[in-house]
């Protein structure tokens, strides 16, 4: 078999140690939700070249969320460009606020992306579209909005790979931190450690430079930031003071 085959072709980098970086423990995910869409590919090679470790992609349907954003063509189209300058593949992380789910996973899955996030009351089976989103050589996660209950990871925890707490309402870029995320960030790492399993914990939403530090403390270890990145001139400024303060 040749090594393209491997993964079903997902990045090189799709190992076991994927989610061990070496010489690092955080992940920064921009999304793309908050960047120039008329230049998306020349947006995600620049912040790639700025540092960034994951291209968040964020996916609205105008029906579980009030906002339309992009599909699988976009994807695909821009997963030639999620690379570094030495052609090191970077990983494509999609989140899905769709309803349902299964087959936009699935197109998804085919479009290159390396993880898939949804959530999990926009489908009526969570075990079953974890299983569609794996059959496909992807990394699955699960997907919390500020008003939602964790109850679902009880029975579901040891599938994922991923657990993505929204820390605002989905459907708009630049929104501000909801502090109560904070707390739900600490329960779900506690349940991580309890599992004993290497899943990354992701936090959505209003991340900046001078909150980022208090949202590891509370135990995510990676971090989606729209606006905060792409709303600046200086995209790797911004990456380097977020990993500076992470380091402090
Ligand atoms: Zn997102």
């Amino acid at each position: 078999m040749l090594p393209a085959k491997i993964n079903n072709g997902k990045s090189p980098i799709f190992t076991p140690n994927f989610f061990k970086p070496i010489a690092m423990t955080f992940c920064i995910a921009p999304s793309l939700l908050s960047a120039d869409f008329a230049r998306l590919g020349e947006e995600v090679k620049n912040v790639i070249a700025a540092g960034s470790d994951w291209i968040h992609f964020d996916v609205m349907d105008n029906h579980y969320v009030p906002n339309l954003t992009f599909g699988p063509m976009i994807c695909s189209a821009l997963k030639p460009h999620a690379k570094t300058a030495a052609g090191v593949a970077v990983p494509i992380d999609v989140h899905l606020m769709v309803q349902p789910v299964d087959a936009l996973a699935s197109a998804f899955a085919d479009a290159g992306a390396d993880l898939i996030s949804f959530h999990p009351d926009a489908t009526s089976h969570v075990h079953r579209s974890i299983q569609v989103i794996k059959s496909k050589g992807c990394k699955a996660g699960l997907a919390f909005n500020p008003g939602q209950p964790l109850d679902v990871l009880d029975w579901v925890i040891e599938d994922i790979d991923l657990i993505v707490i929204m820390s605002v309402n989905p459907g708009f870029g630049g929104q501000s931190f909801i502090d109560s995320a904070l707390r739900k960030i600490e329960d779900v790492r506690r349940r991580i450690t309890a599992s004993g399993k290497n899943i990354r914990l992701e936090v959505d939403g209003g991340v900046k430079v001078d909150n980022i530090r208090q949202i590891a403390d509370a135990g995510a270890d990676t971090f989606v930031a729209g606006s905060a990145i792409f709303g600046k001139p200086d995209y790797k400024a911004v990456v380097d003071a977020m990993r500076a303060s992470l380091a402090a």
